[in-house]
C-alpha cells in the first residue's frame, strides 16, 4: 500500500493519499485546492490513477479540490448522504464500504462537528476528519454542529476500535501528525469527561472565532470548490 500524508499550510489541513501498488488505484481524503498541482503531480510520478476523491464533511477553512480532481482525473468525488454539496458524484452512509485496487475502506457516520462528518476505516488506520483531532474535538457550534451527537460518534464508535488503531485527522495545529485510538483515550483534554452532559458543557463554552475563510469556504464547497 503506498500512503502519502500532505499538509496545506496556510490552514493546517491535511490530505491523505491511499493507493494499491499492484493496481495503481488511488483514494485521497481531503484535499485542497490550492495543492491541487502537487496531488496531480504526485500521481503523475508514482504512475497512480485516482479513482475516488473523498471529503470528510463540508469544510469551514478552505476549499475543497472534489470538483477540481473530478475534471482532472475523472475521480469519482464522494461524500456522506447527509450533505448538502449537491456537487458530488457519490454519497455514502455508515457502513459502506469502498473498494479500489483490491483494497478496502469502510465510511463511519460520525455526526457532531457538522451532521455530514465522515470518519474512513482502514485496517490498521482511521481518518476522523475534524470529529476525533489530536488532543483536541472539532468544534461544533456551527454548520448544524452538535456537541452531544459527536459524543456518541467518538466514545459510541471511534474509541470502540482497538487502542492500536492509528489516528489520522484532518488538521493539527501544533504540527503534530498521527496519534492512536488509545492515546487520545488516555491523553486527549476534551476526552476526561464523566458524562455526556460534561462534554456539552465544555463544547458550548470553547467560545472560539468564526473560521477566517467560512464565508467563502462554505459557500464554494457546496459545489465542490468549483466556480
Ligand atoms: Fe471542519
Amino acid at each position: 500500500m503506498i500512503f502519502r500524508q500532505f499538509i496545506e499550510s496556510e490552514t493546517s489541513t491535511y490530505t491523505y493519499l491511499v493507493a494499491s501498488r499492484k493496481s495503481g488505484e488511488a483514494i485521497l481524503i481531503d484535499p485542497v485546492k490550492e495543492m491541487l498541482e502537487s496531488y496531480l503531480r504526485i500521481l503523475k510520478e508514482l504512475d497512480l490513477k485516482l479513482v475516488y476523491a473523498l471529503d470528510t464533511h463540508v469544510h469551514a477553512d478552505h476549499v475543497t479540490a472534489l470538483g477540481a480532481l473530478r475534471e482532472a482525473t475523472g475521480a469519482v468525488s464522494v461524500m456522506g448522504a447527509e450533505t448538502r454539496a449537491a456537487c458530488v458524484s457519490e454519497r455514502i452512509k455508515d457502513g459502506d464500504i469502498l473498494r479500489f485496487g483490491g483494497l478496502e475502506i469502510k465510511a463511519l457516520h460520525t455526526p457532531g462537528h457538522t451532521d455530514d462528518s465522515y470518519s474512513y476505516l482502514m485496517n490498521d488506520r482511521v481518518f476522523t476528519g475534524d470529529t476525533l483531532l489530536i488532543r483536541g474535538t472539532g468544534r461544533t457550534d456551527f454548520q448544524n454542529g452538535d456537541p452531544s451527537a459527536q459524543y456518541d460518534s467518538i466514545f459510541g464508535k471511534l474509541l470502540t476500535l482497538p487502542d492500536e488503531t492509528l489516528v489520522y485527522p484532518g488538521h493539527d495545529y501544533r504540527g503534530w501528525t498521527v496519534s492512536t485510538i488509545g492515546e487520545e483515550r488516555r491523553f486527549n483534554p476534551r476526552l476526561q469527561v464523566k458524562s455526556r452532559e460534561e462534554y456539552i458543557e465544555l463544547m458550548n463554552n470553547l467560545r472560539l472565532d468564526h473560521p477566517k475563510y467560512m464565508d467563502v469556504a462554505v459557500p464554494a464547497n457546496l459545489e465542490c470548490g468549483l466556480n
